[in-house]
């Protein structure tokens, strides 16, 4: 930046997004203040397992000279991926064991770590929960969270998720249903309590599809594997089905016998769960979804193109944003063309990204999903989710 005064920029949101852009303004010494509705770093665990890729999400850490760090967390040795049918039988989709991949695996909780511990004291404010967001008269935007506080920036950057409080003001698009709700539940301890899962699930990623609804598992660290039981389903299904994930005696009940015609090694992973059930349903934003500039607010990461998790890069997609941003204000030299540089160079991108999304989650969880998966493993496509 070379304005005479330090413009005050807000980042809502220490998701990957917001904190990869707050560590790569600060390397440039440029200020953010950060502001996270939980209410410290440690009120939830932050989710799954994350492959970072080397043009993205690997590329935002590089600049935010975080590589080194990274690396020496990452799980280069959980990079593998395979593929199955209902009935177990290996569709010739997978990745085989490939330490010397370039998509390593880190779990979610760890990046935030170490995105967090990368930034000066007192840049995050935790428990800033951010109610609405108002143009001021001078042209600035004001801030008002649910604590009472109210502050004004001169650039205010919505990475506040698919729910954004930031969004409305500058676009009218909300987001819609997928179609595909996720239960997600979990085996802990799996080498030495389930060794037969650990083995079907592999060093990364396993995906069983068919009849409208899959089994994505996936190795975290500590020994975990994270499930989600993907179905297409009507929006606030639980209601009518009866479904509640506070009882895992009759959540995981409800859940086998929706996959009653399933392997058995494959429903083992239902029956041996622990007793944690999280209903997951898939939101997106319309694809090629984009706003009108707008003086002083822009959104980046879910908050700007939340797509379904079948394109494996949304994650990957808010830290680029995140870096493309920082590049752009730290080299021009006003915010509004810094602004526009960014949001010129991430609108199409994030189109690409999205269609691809679409297309995945309607492949992945479809009537024929294996016949589609032998289908675009021939034309050498690929789906992800994490
Ligand atoms: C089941 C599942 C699996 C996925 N797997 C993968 C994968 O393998 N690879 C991948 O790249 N992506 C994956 N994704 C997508 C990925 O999780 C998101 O794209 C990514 O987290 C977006 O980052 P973000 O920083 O934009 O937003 P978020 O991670 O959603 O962070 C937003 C932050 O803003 C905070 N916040 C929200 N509202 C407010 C408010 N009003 N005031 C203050 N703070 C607020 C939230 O608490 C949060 O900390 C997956 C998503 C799902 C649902």
């Amino acid at each position: 930046m070379t304005t005479k005064t330090t413009p005050r920029i807000a980042i809502i949101g220490a998701g990957p997004g917001g904190l990869t852009l707050a560590r790569i303004l600060q390397t440039r010494n440029i200020p953010t203040t950060v502001f996270e509705r939980e209410s410290d770093p440690d009120t939830r665990p932050q989710g799954g397992s994350l492959d970072l890729h080397p043009e993205s999400g690997q590329l935002a850490l590089r600049l935010a000279e975080l590589f080194e760090p990274f690396q020496a967390i990452a799980r280069y040795e959980d990079q593998e991926g395979r593929s199955f049918n209902k009935h177990a039988q290996v569709l010739p989709a997978g990745r085989p064991v490939e330490e010397s991949g370039d998509r390593p695996e880190i779990d979610r909780t760890e990046l935030r770590k170490l995105l967090l511990d990368s930034l000066k004291p007192g840049i995050v404010h935790w428990g800033y929960n951010l109610s609405s967001i108002r143009r001021a008269t001078d042209g600035r935007h004001e801030l008002h969270f649910e604590n009472g506080v109210t502050e004004i920036f001169d650039l205010v950057v919505g990475a506040d998720g698919t729910w954004s409080h930031v969004r409305p003001l500058i676009s009218n698009a909300k987001p819609f249903y997928t179609g595909v709700t996720f239960i997600e539940f979990g085996l802990d301890n799996v080498d030495q309590d389930h060794p037969a899962l650990a083995q079907l699930v592999g060093h990364g990623t396993m995906f069983a599809k068919g009849n409208n609804q899959g089994l994505f598992a996936q190795r975290n660290s500590h020994a975990h594997i994270r499930v989600y039981a993907g179905m297409r389903i009507p929006e606030g299904w639980e209601t009518k089905a009866g479904f509640d994930a506070s009882n895992p005696h009759t959540a995981r009940k409800w859940l086998f016998d929706r996959f009653a015609d399933w392997d058995q090694s494959l429903q083992a992973l239902i029956l041996e769960s622990n007793d944690h059930f999280v209903v997951r349903p898939l939101y997106m934003l319309p694809v090629g979804h984009r706003w009108n500039f707008h003086p002083g607010v822009t959104l980046l990461g879910d908050a700007a193109h939340l797509m379904s998790p079948f394109s494996g890069e949304g994650a990957n997609l808010a830290m680029l944003d995140a870096a493309d941003l920082a590049n752009a204000i730290s080299t021009h030299s006003t915010l509004e063309e810094a602004v526009r540089t960014y949001e010129e160079t991430m609108f199409p991108r994030a189109e690409d990204a999205a269609r691809g999304a679409y297309q995945g989650v309607n492949r992945a969880v479809a009537p024929d999903a294996p016949a589609h998966k032998l289908v675009l493993s021939k034309a050498q496509g690929s789906e992800q989710a994490g």
